[in-house]
């Protein structure tokens, strides 16, 4: 099947070397020609697995043996056999994406992008090795050092930011095993690191390296693709439930920030899933809430450090894919919207583009503050434990019902366990918060009787492999000296 750039329709290529090449070469994102058909009737029928699998193969036939990668990908690494299971609470229905070996939702699709990196290769004939290259805020960085492990033929290099990064975060990754990983801190902020890694990016285009450079962000279809399974996922568990019949619309809402984990929603939807609306939550950096309601995009306003820091962002990359779609594919628009962001920080689109997006897309936002009591009322009424980001979800999913007066079943996605939160989780709920992020897991515990997951409760005491920290210009060095 063909691909080919948002902002160009020609330079086309297949899908295993859509996943290889990460970005396209005029800097737009990787889009299928068209959307290719699916039998959802069937696929809903499968095992979480075997929906991955059948998804996958449909949205990237080129890579072949599609049911083996996703075996190696999730088989045993998850909590749940079911990989993402839902709890019934309230009145909606909580799709937990966070049971995977890092708790957090990009597990789901770090799994798999290693597989589906390493089958690309072979296809597209590709001998060298693939580095890559990784600034996290946090999750980003775990889910994929631990999904590129001693993968054969790959190497991985994740920079965080010194100091900017969660006590448990940071034992996240300098514990990290495998012969292949490295990790190393940077003195300065994400942005520091983040922009570090793309001048690498740019010092190396062009030159003979013994690797060939990628990354891990959800830029890469290949790392997209594999969370559309979870919706068929949510949507086969309400069956199963009774509370909906085969045909009805279900809505979801998704704590979002790079709009990639929405994006797959409305993929899910054009494969023929029933989805009716697609609710875009947002923390208190509201970018997209304005946009879907306004149709005009304006990244020009400060950044605000949140209870829900994955989630801080004000670009949010996988909107284009959105953009361009729901433009009926007008390339040429995309190109231009992309060149107004870039060169004045905003962009409006036509009417009926805006038109388009509400009709599938409905938008809210919340405060730390709500999340709290949200977080708070959750627990309190239903005894369910969730973290900021999924209460975000949560508070803008009853301002939909409230406001829209739609009463389609809810699915609200989760997308981090509690634990990885635990001092505003704590103080959601009225427990005492001293201590260091250790000692409030244990509390949190304690008081709830929810288990701390397994990989979070053994990090503690765990060996430090990867201490070094460097300034933000050695990176280039750290990186071709490896
Ligand atoms: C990455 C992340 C999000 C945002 O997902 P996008 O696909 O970037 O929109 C939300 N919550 C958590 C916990 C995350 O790690």
């Amino acid at each position: 099947m063909n691909y080919h750039s948002t902002r160009h329709s020609g330079g086309l290529v297949d899908s295993a070397r859509a996943v290889l090449e990460g970005l396209a070469p005029d800097g737009g994102l990787y889009m299928p020609e068209y959307i290719p058909t699916l039998n959802w009737h069937a696929t809903l029928k499968r095992s979480s697995m075997g929906m991955s699998a059948a998804i996958l193969a449909t949205l990237l036939p080129e890579i072949p043996d599609m049911e083996e990668l996703v075996c190696n990908a999730y088989e045993g690494q998850f909590e749940t056999e079911d990989l993402t299971p839902t709890a019934a609470v309230g009145n909606f229905t909580v799709l937990e994406l966070f049971r995977g070996p890092t708790s957090a939702f990009k597990d789901v699709a770090l799994r798999m992008l290693p597989q589906l990196l390493t089958a690309s290769k072979k296809v597209c004939g590709v001998q060298e090795d693939i580095m890559i290259l990784t600034a996290t805020s946090g999750d980003t960085g775990k889910a994929a050092l631990a999904g590129f492990r001693d993968v054969p033929g790959v190497r991985i290099t994740v920079f965080y930011p010194d100091g900017g990064v969660s006590k448990v975060q940071r034992a996240q990754m300098v514990t990290q095993e495998g012969e292949n990983v490295t990790v190393s801190a940077v003195r300065g902020n994400f942005d520091d690191a983040q922009t570090g890694v793309k001048n690498i990016f740019a010092a190396c285009q062009g030159k003979e390296l013994p690797f060939r450079l990628s990354s891990a962000n959800s830029i890469n279809i290949g790392r997209l693709a594999p969370q559309v399974m979870y919706y068929f996922k949510a949507y086969k568990d309400l069956l199963d439930a009774g509370k909906i019949y085969l045909g009805d619309e279900v809505n979801f809402c998704v704590p979002t920030g790079n709009f990639g984990d929405i994006l797959a929603g409305y993929l899910a939807k054009q494969l023929g899933l029933p989805v009716g609306m697609l609710i875009c939550a947002s923390n208190a950096n509201n970018v997209l809430t304005d946009f879907i309601r306004t149709g005009t995009y304006d990244k020009r306003r400060p950044l605000l450090k949140t209870t829900s820091p994955s989630m801080d962002i004000l670009v949010s990359s996988n909107l284009e894919r959105l953009l361009y779609l729901l433009s009926g594919c007008d390339c040429e628009l995309v190109d231009a919207l992309m060149k107004d962001l870039n060169q004045n920080g905003c962009y409006t689109v036509p009417d009926r583009l805006k038109v388009a997006i509400g009709k599938e897309f409905w938008a809210g936002c919340c405060d730390d503050a709500r999340a709290a009591e949200t977080i708070g009322k959750i627990w309190a009424e239903h005894h369910y434990l969730c973290d900021p980001h999924t209460a975000c979800g949560w508070a803008v999913a009853e301002d939909y019902v409230n406001q829209m007066n739609d009463h389609r079943p809810m699915v609200v996605l989760s997308t981090a366990s509690p634990y990885k939160f635990p001092a505003a989780v704590l103080s959601a709920i009225g427990g005492d918060e001293s201590g260091d992020e250790f000692d409030q897991m244990e509390r949190l515990s304690e008081i709830t009787g929810v288990p701390i997951p397994k990989n979070l409760a053994t990090l503690r005491g765990k060996e430090e492999r990867h201490t070094g920290v460097i300034d933000k210009e050695e990176m280039l060095e750290f990186v071709l000296g490896l």
